[in-house]
């Protein structure tokens, strides 16, 4: 062989195994990405389809989306219905047989995690409710993160044993970290248990639950529905008879109707991040919380 070929073949070789003992993950979105790579660490690379400042339920399809499926080994989701208006066609589209739905390569995370506002008639996206199987955002609370890192953890030992030792010594430190940081938000809303908020969407239950937040009503009418007149106006009566001052707003909304109802309720409208990558500075499930966390504290400090 001559010492050309030789080069060629050394340099295939690094340029190929790297990057072959990898896991190649797509998940759609950045939470489900942030937690999978506390998992994964330099085991796998992993790749977000929606970013964070963008309303999960509508995402629209890009080229780019179909090439980061095309070359996925996994494909994790948040499930209950969150990605049916943008997901579905980009799976059949990728040709990819390793992610599609069932395949080894289809992590679905709601699956193992608590699941609220479960629906209790039947209720179709006819209604124009965009959650019909019950509440999508259930990441926003730690235990859940705590679920779906187990998820992630569990999948990436089928899919590379060699490496389960480190996935699981990657899940423990996680897990460590998790317990560690909850302490402080909940030391943190200890003081505001209890306190009644409004926000745009249902996109808090589970964060509510967990942190003490009480959520008495929404700006949206339903899940999915835009603001109407007459939704708005009852939303200020309850406001101004129960003396609610804060409207929470996720990041991809219009703050006009939240801006006026919280000028007529001599309250404010702020925007609280339901997701990684909302905000610049915010590229971890860990400074997702610190974020919220300091968001709302500052704010409930303002009101008594
Ligand atoms: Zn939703």
């Amino acid at each position: 062989m001559s010492i050309r070929k030789i080069l060629i073949v050394a340099g295939l070789i690094a340029g190929i195994c790297p990057a072959a003992g990898k896991l190649n993950v797509v998940t759609s979105t950045e939470d489900l990405a942030a937690i999978g790579r506390e998992v994964g660490g330099d085991h796998v690379s992993i790749d977000s389809i929606a970013k964070g400042y963008q309303d999960p339920h509508f995402v629209e399809p890009k080229p780019s989306f179909l090439l980061k499926l095309q070359k996925a080994d996994l494909l994790a989701v948040v499930g209950l219905q969150l990605e049916i208006g943008w997901l579905p066609p980009l799976i059949t589209q990728s040709g990819n047989s390793k992610i599609q739905v069932g395949a080894k390569g289809y992590l679905d995370l709601s699956t193992a995690s608590e699941v609220l506002e479960l629906p209790t008639t039947t209720v179709t996206r006819a209604d124009g409710d965009v959650h019909p199987l019950g509440n999508p955002h259930y990441w926003l609370d730690p235990e859940n993160g705590r679920r779906i890192a187990r998820s992630f953890k569990d999948r990436f030992s089928e899919m590379q044993p060699a490496e389960a030792a480190y996935f699981d010594q990657h899940l423990k430190d996680f897990e460590n970290r998790l317990t560690e940081n909850e302490k402080r938000w909940d030391a943190a809303m200890a003081p505001y248990k209890g306190r009644k908020v409004v926000t745009y969407h249902r996109s808090f239950p589970n964060f509510s639950k967990r942190f003490g937040l009480n959520v008495v009503d929404y700006v949206e009418p339903k899940p999915g529905i835009p603001p109407s007149p007459s939704h708005t106006l009852e939303l200020i009566n309850k406001m101004k008879q129960e003396n609610i001052k804060l409207i929470l707003v996720e990041p991809y909304f219009d703050m006009r109707t939240p801006d006026s109802v919280a000028q007529q309720v001599g309250g404010t409208a702020l925007v609280l991040l339901p997701s990684v990558g909302g905000e610049k500075q915010v590229q971890t499930y860990f400074q997702l919380f610190d974020y919220d966390v300091n968001l709302l504290t500052s704010a409930f400090g303002k009101y008594k």
